[in-house]
């Protein structure tokens, strides 16, 4: 199947490893770390926990479906990468993978920049009490009003993204007397996506403003004749859920290139680059990630290489996870409701959420994986498709995945990674209610998104 490629997600299952599903593990009751949060473990009892809390009294507590966050590794994450981009380089936390008001303090306290690219995004972060100067504004059509509002709060860069927008933003921030940071979004005609990456002819797509026909120039020569915009250096996001910097490498090049171009035309060397997100996280057991010192080194090598040369200075890189920070850090906690086996087929495993609270499986073919976590079980495994409750019949949780044979009605299981573009893609179809985010760490458990309830949906139907 070919999708269309979209920065919240990959055409992941379109390139899995041939043979991925085909045996079921070797033991279903195993919690593989890749997937899991850091604090998640089997009790002896076979009751997983979090954060020291048993899955079972979360249930009871917070009822189904709930995300839980494992706050230690949210913070651990953010730590490392943090420590990997220390010095000469910058983190910005993608805010469209999971933002709210905790997150904002937690990378704020561990010191990362964030990344918003909507007026809500901005306000939940400035509401937080995150300084202005460490935002990032992002956006292919930013509002006027949306970016009178970042300039008045006194956002650290703006990304601009169209010619239109370099006109806009100008005039806005020569109206308010601000001189603005900004960078330039450029396409650099490579779109990457988990192990392979294709650097041909990908610019056909709303983002950025193309390197091709000299356009990216010509977007830099503008801004460099506007009083009110500061140009700061040049972007390149270039996919999602990439496992290897060989895209980077391509696009490192071809962003110092411009770097070069405008040094030479100008004589000015713009001091930043912004190499993007994108970095892949482990869904299921045959993904295997990078590490953020590994992509640190990797990243701040080949820029050191294609600036030297080029002759240039080397720029202040960042970076901007959004999935790799967040994802990792959350499970979905459903109850199962009923249990349909398909002679010859699978069995359809219905739980108490489903596309309502996560998108990904629909939208791009996602891969999870799915554990029974209420108990340990010692029966056979059983080929399951778990759907949720939705009417629809692509409302499917995890497409393929082995369950215990006994599994039955009332048991809770848990889809891992769910952190990144899962509540912050929820929506409310079917009149569904979106699930609380409950964060976990050290034996406490507190709600930072209280789950929707049947008020909140009338209150927005005026009748
Ligand atoms: C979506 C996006 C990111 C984050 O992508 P992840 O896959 O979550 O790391 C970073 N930068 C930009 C510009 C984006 O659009």
């Amino acid at each position: 199947m070919s999708r269309s490629a979209h920065p919240a997600g990959p055409r992941y299952a379109d390139l899995l490893p041939e043979g991925h599903y085909t045996a079921p593990p070797a033991d279903l009751n195993h919690l593989d770390d890749k997937v899991w949060a850091r604090t998640v473990a089997r009790g002896d009892d076979g009751v997983v926990t979090v954060g020291g809390i048993e899955v079972t009294r979360l249930a009871e507590e917070f009822g189904t479906p709930a995300y839980f966050l494992d706050e230690a590794d949210f913070r651990a994450r953010c730590r490392s990468w943090a420590d990997a981009f220390s010095g000469d380089a910058d983190v910005f936390y993608a805010g469209k993978a999971f933002l709210s008001k905790a997150v904002v303090r937690w990378l704020h306290e561990e010191g990362l920049n964030l990344d918003v690219c909507s007026g809500g995004e901005l306000i939940t972060a400035l509401d937080a009490g995150m300084p202005a100067e460490r935002l990032a504004f992002h956006g292919n059509n930013k509002s006027p009003e949306e970016i009178e509002r970042a300039i008045r709060a006194g956002v650290g860069r703006i990304v601009l993204d169209s010619f239109q927008e370099i006109v806009r933003v100008a005039h806005i921030a020569r109206g308010l007397g601000v001189r603005q940071p900004v960078l330039i979004r450029v396409t650099v005609g490579v779109e990457a996506h988990t192990h392979e990456f294709i650097a041909t002819a990908h610019e056909d797509q709303k983002f950025g403003i193309p390197l091709a026909g000299g356009q990216a120039a010509e977007a830099a020569r503008r801004v460099l004749g506007l009083d009110s915009l500061e140009l700061i250096g040049i972007h390149s996001h270039i996919g999602s859920q990439i496992f290897d910097t060989s895209g980077f490498e391509v696009a490192a090049h071809r962003v110092i290139g411009l770097l070069k171009e405008i040094r030479d035309e100008h004589g000015v060397e713009l001091p930043e680059i912004d190499l993007g997100g994108g970095l892949g996280i482990a869904y299921t057991s045959a993904d295997d990630p990078r590490e953020p010192h590994h992509i640190a080194k990797a990243l701040r090598e080949i820029v050191t290489r294609e600036c030297e040369s080029a002759g240039l200075r080397v720029p202040r890189i960042s970076v901007e996870p959004g999935r790799a920070i967040v994802g990792p850090t959350a499970f979905t906690l459903y109850e199962v409701g009923t249990i349909k086996p398909l002679e010859g087929l699978r069995t359809y495993v219905s739980v108490d959420g489903g596309m309502s609270d996560n998108i990904r499986t629909a939208l791009y073919d996602a891969e999870y994986s799915v554990t029974l976590v209420s108990r340990a079980s010692d029966a056979a495994p059983m080929l399951s498709r778990v759907v949720g409750k939705h009417c629809e019949s692509g409302d499917i949780v995890v497409k393929d995945a082995f369950l215990p044979a006994d599994l039955a009605p009332g048991d809770l299981i848990a889809v891992p990674a769910t952190g990144a573009y899962c509540r912050s893609m929820a929506s409310n179809y079917n009149h569904a209610l979106r699930p609380p985010v409950v964060a976990v760490a050290d034996g406490a458990a507190r709600v930072i998104v209280r789950r929707e309830t049947e008020e909140d949906l009338l209150r927005l139907d005026v009748g």
